[in-house]
């Protein structure tokens, strides 16, 4: 896949991928782990009577780009696959890294340290269990904002976290290894459908908030009064407070356009020369400036995700956290939710490590409440394994889908020297698209640039030009999320043809703003289009193309135990508390009726402390 071109270094000869790939792949789960062999076995096979990995490296590149040209989805699909796997292992090598001239770093604009993290006390469960007043299962967005909210209303609370504890002190400095570390399923969490899109979440203390681009929205007042007509949920319209108090506590602060990276600023210029609104993105990380490992966690903690915010609050308040209990199930006296069990995955000493040495059981008592929030994808798993919630419990997934619209400057963009999210267009909201100028580093960018073999290699070189705008939607279409054998995750997306024209038209879009910001080229990440010139757009705007000839991703998954005040459409109540049970709430992103539309980590602290403060009211 890399035969090395203009001062790249030869996969395998000069730097060894598939050793370190291969050790990644040890984080997946035996199902993910058989599907990825299964996809590389077809991907080696495909070049039938012959295999790929025994083609010389002319037979290959030919093979390569005639799987670039192929209009067969499933070519597509496993071509992509052996990108990103590839790249993962290639692009993260300081050689790589090196001949490209992209260079890792984190900083504050005046040089200084973010301020410390807070204590979370000892985080090691003990031997077999503990008791408390609430035991809360997730320790993202919604589970420490509920956590600092019941402690400091005097409530015995206990974190339980799948995922492991780290810190500035302490993440993997590879980055292979802290995909590994820090993902669930290492990143390769995929929702099937036509696209198969990857939806991943984080599992570490702190949940997804540790690696994500610290972007803070408000849900748009529409998307709330809809929530309070339709839904029922009165207190919607209300969290005007709950958002102040929470971005004061965050350090939200809008990015100054000066010191947001040249990729900002080019969407920035686009936006203005097309008279498209827009600004720059307000985030939780104070003033850093510059990025490379905000989807490794954030080298400095400049970024305050939970883990370094609410959960030290919380721990400061009394609570208890526990890193690396995965629970299985809640327990149940009749109706009423008294507990959970769960099993310790890895000792702490061996916490990064990604293979489990031992489990041993681990069971909590919860004198008043449990709480679910272990994300739009855990918390469905768990009530499902529980056996709770009814039949909508897993359905109604929705995920923004997001089509990364790379673009060639002949400037010098060098999207790493700034900040990794940055630049809003809200102008095509009514049709439900949002622009967000989003620059991932090589080792996850990298799988998305156009080519393969040779001609990817050639646009990698080229990364230091390129500018890239993510187009999300606030989609219509959803999935489920259900439990496969042996009670493994499965979701699966269906992308309706009327969010697939959406996203197109937002495609268009970025397009439009790029160019209008200079671009010469633009790459809409669709198979059959390749590369998009100026004059292309009105042909590209006439055609309509298919869902699975769109390449998405998605990093917003929500709605898998929705509130809705009528049983038969939700999961919840409007307090958060699962329909026919007493004692077991959920406060996560899954509590949302529909997609939310905006980058959700707000509004999913917002409505964790609703639910909370409710719940320490009754509790009281
Ligand atoms: C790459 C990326 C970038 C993003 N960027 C942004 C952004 O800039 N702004 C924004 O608003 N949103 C962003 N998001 C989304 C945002 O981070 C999430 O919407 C938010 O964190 C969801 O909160 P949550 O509490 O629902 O779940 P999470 O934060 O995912 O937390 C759930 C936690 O529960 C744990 N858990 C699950 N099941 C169990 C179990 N059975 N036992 C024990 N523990 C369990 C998991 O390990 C996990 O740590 C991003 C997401 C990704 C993937
Ligand atoms: S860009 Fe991300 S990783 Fe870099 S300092 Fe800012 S928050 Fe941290």
């Amino acid at each position: 896949m890399a035969p090395g071109v203009g001062g790249l270094p030869v996969a395998e000869r000069d730097v060894e991928v598939s050793g370190p790939v291969a050790e990644f792949m040890r984080s997946l789960s035996p199902k993910a782990l058989g599907q990825m062999r299964l996809g590389l076995r077809i991907f080696e096979w495909l070049p039938f009577p012959r295999r790929f990995s025994h083609l010389d490296a002319a037979a290959r590149d030919r093979f390569l780009q005639r799987l670039e040209r192929s209009r067969l989805g499933l070519k597509h699909e496993l071509l992509l696959m052996a990108k990103v796997l590839s790249t993962l292992g290639y692009a993260v090598t300081p050689q790589v890294r090196g001949a490209i001239g992209f260079e890792v770093g984190c900083g504050l604009a005046d040089g200084s340290l973010p301020e410390p993290a807070g204590s979370l006390g000892d985080t090691e469960p003990p031997a077999g269990g503990e008791e408390c007043d609430v035991v809360i299962v997730g320790s993202g967005a919604g589970g420490a904002v509920a956590a600092a909210t019941l402690a400091e209303a005097g409530l015995d609370v206990l974190v339980l976290e799948a995922g492991g504890h780290y810190n500035r002190d302490n993440y993997p400095s590879d980055q292979l290894d802290a995909i590994a570390n820090l993902y669930r399923e290492g990143g390769l969490t995929i929702a099937a459908g036509k696209p198969a899109i990857p939806v991943p979440v984080a599992r570490a203390v702190g949940g997804t908030t540790v690696i994500n681009s610290g972007t803070c929205f408000r849900a748009p007042d529409p998307v709330l009064e809809d929530w309070r007509q339709r839904f029922g949920i009165g207190w919607a319209g209300q969290l005007d407070a709950d958002f102040a108090e929470a971005e004061d506590f965050l350090r939200v602060t809008p990015l100054d356009p000066e010191r947001m990276g040249r990729n900002g600023q080019l969407a920035m210029e686009g936006a203005a020369a097309v008279g498209a609104s827009g600004g720059p993105i307000s985030r939780n990380a104070g003033s850093c400036v510059q990025c490379s490992s905000c989807p490794f966690g954030c080298a400095i903690d400049a970024k305050r995700g939970m883990h370094v915010s609410y959960l030290p609050r919380a721990v400061a308040a009394g609570a208890r956290v526990r890193a690396g209990v995965e629970v299985d199930r809640v327990l149940f006296e009749g109706d009423r939710a008294v507990g959970v069990a769960g099993a310790v995955a890895v000792p702490a000493a061996m916490r990064r490590q990604v293979r489990p040495r031992g489990e041993s059981r681990f069971t909590v008592r919860a004198r008043r409440a449990v709480i679910v929030a272990g994300g739009a994808l855990g918390t469905p798993e768990l009530l499902l394994r529980s056996g709770v919630g009814g039949g909508q419990v897993g359905r109604n997934l929705h995920i923004h889908p997001a089509c990364w619209v790379g673009a060639r400057y002949e400037e010098e963009v060098r999207g790493w020297d700034g900040v990794m999210q940055s630049f809003y267009i809200d102008q095509w909201e009514p049709q439900r698209i949002l622009l967000e100028a989003t620059f991932t580093p090589l080792a996850f960018g990298g799988g998305w640039l156009l080519g393969a073999g040779r001609s990817h290699q050639e646009a990698m070189l080229d990364f230091g030009h390129i500018g890239s705008i993510g187009v999300h939607l606030s989609d219509e279409s959803a999935g489920r999320v259900g439990l496969g054998t042996p009670g493994s995750l499965r979701a699966s997306y269906r992308l309706t043809r009327d969010d697939a024209d959406r996203l197109a038209f937002g495609i268009a879009r970025a397009a439009e703003v790029h160019f209008a910001a200079g671009a010469t080229e633009v790459y809409p990440n669709i198979a059959r289009v390749g590369t998009l010139r100026p004059n292309d757009l009105a042909g590209f705007e006439a055609t309509r193309f298919r869902p699975a000839e769109l390449r998405l991703e998605a990093f917003h998954p929500m709605g898998t135990a929705r509130i809705s005040a009528d049983p038969r459409a939700g999961v919840c109540a409007t307090d958060g508390s699962v329909h026919g049970t007493e004692g077991l709430y959920v406060a996560d992103a899954s509590l949302f009726p529909t997609s939310v539309g905006v980058n959700p980590m707000m509004t999913v602290i917002a409505f964790a402390k609703q639910v909370a403060r409710r719940l320490a009211s009754v509790a009281a």
